[in-house]
């Protein structure tokens, strides 16, 4: 494959199928804001599409009916809503109406460009009446300046002199996609957002929206300028503005539109509206190429960070770079957002935040990007009473229970088996702060922060387990795995949990030495005899094993059930949860995703090796992977294990989802926790990356298909840099001061480069 290939995605797809996946594909977001790959100037009518637009952390909240409600479940939830759409541009020449689809495609490709941070478009077309245009259309969502999304539109005559229309428009009413029979995406038809005026000043033409019930006010304005003379005719209605822009051109010119577009909301500006018209104007100073450059400058520098490379697969190259620009893209880079389960690139799941981003993105960033990272602990933290909150409405007298599924802080899950259930959300969070403070020493971060967070799940812990013979257990809970809902003793659950209270105990002793511990003692009581019992349920935690299989059992009552018949299973009823009731499914031995071997994954140190290697065996026949956070898992967990063979090929199901669509739904978005699964079979898989108490761990291995794989990572005021070929792994310490480092069990002092031979030679 081609070297720019690797940081490109090309499309010359029309395919309906495709064009409603490739609007997913395509999109260009910056963690504010995201812009599907529509087509300025649509589609033929009947084709399916999803236009939409979508701002990080704006959302509408909709009710939630039950038909039984019972105590405690939610009345409302929120969702992201699609806002104002300014994609529109129809091209006309002499009344033909420019359409891929009618007259003659001569040259057409888009491409997405991972290093230069846009989309684009190119399209050679012969009209019905004859006359050939180029039209080039790039799209960007600028890094730099979040609230910008600009429309780079130029036409080049080749053989015709005349006038040329353009019709660019604004429309502010707009409604959410659903479909009633995919319970991954809204069931019904909503409308959320109402336009509550239009104005234009300045030649900035402005849409001021409300959602429905939220009250968030939404502005996008946006600004048209010209490569020429041109005359413009704007019009405008209730909702929407138009504006008809008259040119000529001459064979062999170019003209070209800039269509500036700038979204503002009520949660960041004070006054949406004028924050918009300033930021406009501050825009539109700059010229368009030097806004271009400062996108590359921006992405340069996170590809010098991030960038994992492999030496020799161009495909699973590009599939690596792509997931890597889409946790980018997707990443909230503000205290008022996170990242949705799709980013910012569809509807799917509404918007929603998930335990997704501390389990499978957050790693990412924490390696190379300290302060998204901090910026996405930062959001958990600040929505610790939304969590203490929902922990009384859960009938919990002390403690904090994160939400499983939400954008502003409150539960949004109404189906509680499989979502408020999977109380393991806590100890997820729990987890990645104490990752934080382990990469970073920041002390600061667990006195202001991480702190409070631990303590309060680690009551939630206490307020939910109980004792009996001696063990502290947890009843009634759902795990990761969607398809064993409700049962004792998750093994993940109360593993993490384990963990959980163990360094709520640390850090209380940790802040205490140093005199960090007063204010936060005083704000939420705590004294040490709660702390002591923590320390207890730490110690006496239950975690499911069966001697004869060595084996840690899902859950209590896990092995007991009936297989799942996977051999009569038709083919077409995976995903299982679209075609069986969830009863039925619940009553087999069958997982979704991995539960078990994710916690071997993520506290590898609480079993033996041979448990491990059995718990995967056993796992491995009766996970469907139905779930996309399922098979990175299982990659990195047979990299632990040595076995090279399937740690490829779970990893080759993992790295190219979206872009093959393998899932068969990323018309509904991307599927973001696989990116961050991507990067951590990467960097925890083949290079066996852990970091403990005890320092940096590293265990690499390497698949016979590939050369070799090379990245970097910060670790405690640190960049090391790791290559790894056929024969050995290099470790560079790239900055900072000399450092312990373990690979493949014994320790080296890195000060310059270490040298270690590759522990195994051939895949088994
Ligand atoms: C998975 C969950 C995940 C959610 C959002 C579900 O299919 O089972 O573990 O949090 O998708 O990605």
């Amino acid at each position: 494959m081609a070297e720019n290939k690797k940081w490109e995605i090309i499309s010359d797809s029309l395919e309906p199928a495709q064009l409603i996946v490739d609007e997913t594909l395509f999109h260009v977001a910056n963690g504010y804001i995201g812009i599907r790959g529509n087509f300025e100037e649509g589609y033929p009518s009947g084709y399916d599409s999803i236009r939409g637009t979508y701002m990080n952390g704006v959302y509408d909240i909709s009710e939630v009916k039950h038909g039984e409600k019972l105590q405690g479940f939610i009345d409302s939830k929120q969702k992201i809503i699609n806002v104002t759409d300014v994609q529109g541009i129809q091209l006309l020449i002499e009344a033909d109406k420019f359409s891929l689809f009618e007259g003659e495609l001569l040259e057409y490709a888009r491409t997405l460009d991972m290093k230069a941070g846009v989309s684009k478009r190119h399209i050679l077309w012969k009209s019905p009446k004859g006359h050939i245009l180029q039209i080039d259309i790039q799209r960007m969502a600028s890094f730099v300046k979040k609230e910008l999304f600009v429309i780079e539109y130029a036409v080049k005559s080749i053989n015709y002199k005349g006038e040329i229309i353009l019709i660019s428009t604004q429309i502010g009413e707009v409604s959410n996609y659903f479909n009633p029979d995919d319970p991954r995406v809204a069931g019904e038809f909503e409308k959320n957002l109402f336009v509550k005026g239009i104005t234009r000043e300045e030649h900035i033409d402005l849409i001021c929206s409300e959602t429905n019930a939220s009250k968030l006010s939404i502005t996008s304005a946006v600004k048209h300028v010209f490569s020429t003379t041109c005359q413009v005719e704007s019009t405008r209605d209730r909702l929407s503005l138009t504006s008809k822009i008259k040119f000529s051109i001459e064979a062999g010119a170019t003209e070209k539109l800039i269509k500036y577009c700038l979204f503002t909301d009520s949660i960041r500006y004070p006054d949406p509206d004028l924050a918009a018209i300033c930021m406009m104007k501050e825009v539109t100073r700059i010229p368009l190429s030097e806004l271009y450059a400062r996108q590359r400058d921006y992405l340069d520098e996170f590809w010098d960070k991030s960038d994992v490379v492999i030496e020799g697969d161009g495909e699973l190259q590009q599939g690596i770079h792509f997931s890597l620009f889409e946790l980018l893209q997707s990443v909230g880079k503000d205290k008022h957002s996170n990242i949705a389960a799709k980013g910012l690139s569809g509807e799917g799941y509404e918007g929603h935040y998930f335990w997704d981003t501390e389990i499978y993105m957050l790693p990412f960033f924490l390696l190379t990007n300290q302060k998204i990272a901090e910026n996405l602990l930062t959001y958990r933290y600040e929505k610790l009473d939304d969590a203490r909150r929902n922990a009384r409405l859960m009938g919990h007298k002390k403690g904090a229970l994160y939400p499983w599924r939400t954008i502003s802080g409150s539960e949004c899950s109404a189906y509680f088996p499989s979502g408020p259930a999977q109380y393991h959300i806590d100890a997820d969070i729990a987890y990645m702060f104490v990752q934080h403070y382990l990469v970073t020493q920041d002390l600061d971060f667990v006195t202001h922060k991480g702190a409070e967070v631990l303590f309060e799940t680690a009551r939630l812990w206490i307020d939910t387990g109980h004792y009996t013979a001696g063990c502290f257990r947890i009843d009634a809970i759902t795990g990761p795995d969607e398809y064993t809902c409700i049962v004792n003793n998750n093994y993940y659950t109360n593993s993490m949990a384990k963990y959980n209270l163990n360094w709520a105990v640390k850090f209380y002793y940790l802040l205490k030495a140093c005199n960090r511990l007063g204010d936060l003692a005083q704000k939420i009581q705590i004294t040490e005899e709660e702390v002591e019992k923590w320390h207890e349920a730490y110690q006496k935690m239950y975690l499911p094993y069966d001697k004869a299989l060595d084996i840690n059992p899902q859950d209590d009552s896990f092995l007991s059930k009936a297989v799942w018949d996977f051999e009569n299973t038709p083919k077409d009823n995976y995903p299982l949860l679209l075609h069986y009731h969830p009863l039925h499914i619940y009553r087999y031995q069958v997982c979704k995703q991995a539960d078990t071997v994710l916690a071997h994954f993520l506290l590898e140190d609480e079993e033996k090796l041979s448990t491990i290697q059995n718990s995967f065996d056993y796992y491995e026949k009766i996970t469907t992977h139905d779930s996309s956070l399922s098979t990175c898992i299982f990659s990195i967990v047979a990299s632990k294990l040595s076995n090279t063979r399937k740690a490829y090929e779970y990893f080759m199901q993992t790295t190219r989802l979206d872009l093959d669509n393998t899932h068969h739904n990323t018309k509904d978005g991307i599927h973001t926790a696989n990116m961050g699964g991507t990067y951590m079979g990467m960097v925890y898989g083949f290079a066996g990356l852990r970091i403990k108490e005890t320092g940096i761990y590293f265990n690499p291995i390497l698949p016979d298909e590939w050369e070799g794989y090379a990245f970097k990572i910060c670790y405690q005021h640190r960049v090391i840099g790791i290559h790894t070929d056929k024969r050995e792994t290099i470790f560079t310490l790239i900055e900072g001061k000399a450092i312990a480092i373990h690979v493949n069990g014994t320790e080296y002092k890195l000060d310059s480069d270490v040298v270690v031979p590759l522990r195994i030679k051939q895949s088994i």
